[in-house]
């Protein structure tokens, strides 16, 4: 497949030289039949070389290999069809007083009338009685006659290869460039560059999973064989999966990579000194005896927490499983050799819950202090001096932590609890702080970043796999699975009559609202569309539900727009048992916990993700009372929200509920502030590749081990991939 154009032999590099220009880096404006205009717009796109070009896939396949007849074709169906023009028409559109131009084709078995609202212009004068075009398009019945609104045309005459007759690619659609034009500067850029695409795998991973070359999957994502039709169309064609393992085998290095960077650089280490027994002491403290996996994951940390290198560690566990206990355990452990501990939380409800807990589990044995906005300012500063003077301690606080005023002298332990609340510059502030010169050396501090929404493998795997990860499964005993049920409005009434059992019976229940007030936005302030439907909010809901529904019990309303006081004068009230319902919006989420209630009630369920649902109803089944959770929603359920929130009537199992939620809803649920641009993958997708991300994540690993800086001769291409693109400076991967 040598390029045919003799004017092709000049330089790769040289785009100054006459002659179409050629090269993966020549700019998108020198290839033939593209210029300074189309080239502009195709640069905002983000495609600015001939190689940018070539790796912007087809985001799916249409399969054109079948060409209907007009007496085939039915309502709804997406086809191809085969005609010659009769006639054009505009026809005035009695509304807005704008054109319609028909066109009617025939075929020997019937006609098909062709329809535009929005003409091109200078395309009527191509549709001449008796042209002969190719439609694709969907066919709809009008008035007995099938018809085809804004098909697009082939011309027969002209480059069939690249447009019908075959599995034709979708790309994204750039507006300005029809998609006949981008096809056609696609298939210039091929066949004049597919000999400069070179393999940038080492040789030994494409041969042992029979990848296709590079060259080679490029060509067939762009312009497939027709025997490959339902393969495309799944995107596990051989030119696929190629091009996805790369994508994740070069993804996993980078990340693998960065861990081992970060592993590589000093911390103090703790516990051999006194440090875990004092733990193991702590632990016979507690009035209850700890899960296995509570008692793996301390190991785990107090594992790290004894190297000289930063411990870098994710516990990841349902809400309740215990993992605060398992941070305070293992800040025991630091503590006890003189180190400060850090903890910080987002909302100072959890740090004042956190902080009881800590004094109360182990009757005063952990040295702990409480730091939040509402510390008045002479305890404030009294603690300032003892952080100041290095007084061994773990401090829980909100972001009040990472404030100016607040120095250590020895953090030497960082924990960050609910990490999806806080942005990656909070975090890094409170790691700073920890950071200190010991001679020439730079010491970080151990770092554990606690999270109550579980992890999809993949994603551990990928948008966390800079982090080593403890996981806790096993729930401590006592737990019982809440009932779950999904309530439409036709089933309201036993639901209000169990809720009101339970009330009278003494226990207290919870009703969470998706907003504060009518009319807004969702508390969570995810860019939803403008909600067509009335959706109910706390301010009023909490109004009603005590004028109306619940008259004899009480009702306390809380939501994000409360003074902190305020919320937690709420909070203490609904603890003491003088409320009996809490109506709220989401910052419930948020670690609360009252063991007496055992009602939880979400209103518009099918608006919030699962395993945010799954978070809220942790919120009862605290105790071994018998605990409801109703997950209202609008009549017409769709069969996905159905599906989905079935889900969470069948499990408890937060693992299972995560990945539904990432097979339902893609990665942006889990991420948070880690979402942008941690996942560029354009080819792979988490829940479809699963597979190719374990093969190429085993892979990284090994080339990790085998040639960290890819000197190797057969790693060459891959390291100045890698270059080029900016993604690593070699030199600092050393081997101190
Ligand atoms: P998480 O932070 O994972 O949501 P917590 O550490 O706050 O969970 O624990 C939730 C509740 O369970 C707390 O009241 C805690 O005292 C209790 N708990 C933790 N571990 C155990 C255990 N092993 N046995 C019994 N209760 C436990
Ligand atoms: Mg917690």
């Amino acid at each position: 497949m040598l390029p045919r154009d003799p004017s092709n032999t000049t330089s790769s590099k040289s785009v100054t030289s006459k002659g179409p220009a050629q090269g993966l880096s020549t700019p998108i404006q020198f290839l033939k039949g593209v210029g300074p205009k189309l080239g502009f717009i195709l640069g905002g796109r983000g495609i600015e070389t001939v190689g940018d070009l070539l790796t912007f896939f087809p985001r799916a396949y249409e399969d054109r290999t079948k060409i209907l007849t007009v007496n085939q074709l039915k309502d709804g169906q997406l086809v191809n069809v085969s005609v010659e023009v009769l006639k054009l028409r505009r026809i005035p559109l009695r509304k807005s007083g704008r054109m319609m131009v028909e066109v009617q084709c025939k075929d020997s078995t019937g006609v098909l009338n062709l329809k535009w609202f929005h003409f091109p212009r200078g395309m009527e004068a191509r549709f001449l009685p008796g042209t002969e075009i190719m439609v694709t398009g969907t066919v709809k019945a009008f008035m007995g006659r099938p018809e085809i609104l804004h098909p697009e045309i082939s011309w027969s005459l002209q480059s069939q290869e690249t447009n019908t007759g075959r599995v034709v690619p979708v790309y994204t659609e750039i507006e300005g460039v029809p998609s006949r034009t981008f096809r056609k500067i696609l298939w210039e850029a091929l066949q004049r560059n597919t000999q400069l695409i070179a393999e940038d795998l080492p040789q030994q991973y494409v041969q042992k999973h029979q990848l296709p070359t590079k060259k080679e999957s490029i060509h067939s994502i762009h312009f497939p064989e027709e025997d490959e039709v339902e393969a495309l169309v799944a995107f596990r064609s051989p030119g696929h999966q190629r091009l996805i393992y790369e994508e994740f085998f070069k993804f996993e290095y980078l990340v693998l990579r960065k861990r081992l960077n970060m592993e590589r650089r000093f911390a103090t280490p703790f516990g051999e000194n006194g440090g875990s027994a004092e733990a193991k002491a702590l632990e016979k403290v507690i009035p209850f005896s700890l899960t296995g996996d509570q008692k793996k994951a301390i190991a785990e940390i107090l594992k790290d927490l004894g190297s000289d290198h930063p411990m870098n560690r994710l516990i990841q566990g349902d809400v309740g499983s215990g993992k605060t206990l398992v941070a305070f355990l293992t800040a025991a452990a630091v503590i006890a050799e003189g180190g400060q501990v850090a903890l910080m939380v987002p909302t100072e409800i959890l740090a004042e819950q956190h902080y009881k807990n800590a004094v109360k589990f182990f009757g005063g044995r952990l040295p702990a202090a409480l730091l939040t906005g509402k510390t008045p300012g002479s305890e404030r500063a009294v603690l300032q001096q003892k952080l100041a003077n290095g007084q061994p301690m773990i401090l829980i606080g909100t972001h009040a932590l990472i404030e100016e005023p607040v120095q250590f002298k020895n953090l030497v332990y960082v924990m960050i609890d609910e990490q999806h609340r806080f942005g990656v510059e909070q975090r890094r502030i409170l790691k700073t702080k920890g950071a200190r010169k010991d001679g020439t050396r730079v010491l970080l501090p151990h770092t554990l970043i606690l999270t109550a929404t579980p992890i999809p493998r993949t994603l551990a795997l990928t948008a966390y796999g800079d982090l080593h990860i403890s996981t806790i499964k096993e729930m401590p005993p006592g737990r019982t699975p809440v009932k779950t049920h999904v309530v439409t409005p036709q089933k309201m009434g036993p639901a209000y009559n169990k809720i009101r059992q339970e009330l009278k019976a003494g226990h207290q229940a919870y009703f969470i609202y998706p907003l504060i007030h009518e009319k807004e936005e969702d508390e969570d302030e995810k860019p939803k569309a403008v909600p067509a439907v009335q959706l109910k909010s706390a301010v009023a809901e909490a109004e009603r539900l005590q004028k109306e529904v619940f008259p004899e019990f009480r009702v306390g309303l809380l939501h994000g727009q409360l003074r902190p006081d305020e919320k937690a004068e709420v909070m203490d009230r609904f603890k003491r048992k003088e409320l009996d319902i809490l109506v709220s919006t989401t910052v419930i989420e948020v670690g609360v916990d009252v063991a007496n209630a055992t009602v939880m009630v979400i209103e518009h369920a099918e608006r919030f993700g699962l395993s945010q649902l799954h978070q809220l109803r942790g919120r009862v089944g605290r105790s071994n009372l018998e605990s409801f959770c109703f997950l209202f929603t609008k009549s017409q359920l769709s069969e996905i929200s159905t599906q989905r929130l079935g889900v969470l009537e069948q499990t408890h199992d937060g693992f299972k509920i995560a990945e539904a939620d990432l097979e339902i809803r893609g990665p942006g649920e889990f991420l948070g502030t880690r979402q942008s641009g941690d996942l560029p993958f354009r080819m792979a997708n988490l829940v479809r590749d699963r597979d190719w991300l374990l093969k190429a994540r085993e892979d990284a690993e090994e080339l990790l081990n085998t040639d960290s800086n890819l000197e190797r001769p057969s790693n060459q291409e891959l390291r100045r991939y890698f270059e080029r693109e900016g993604k690593i400076q070699f030199e600092r991967l050393g081997t101190s």
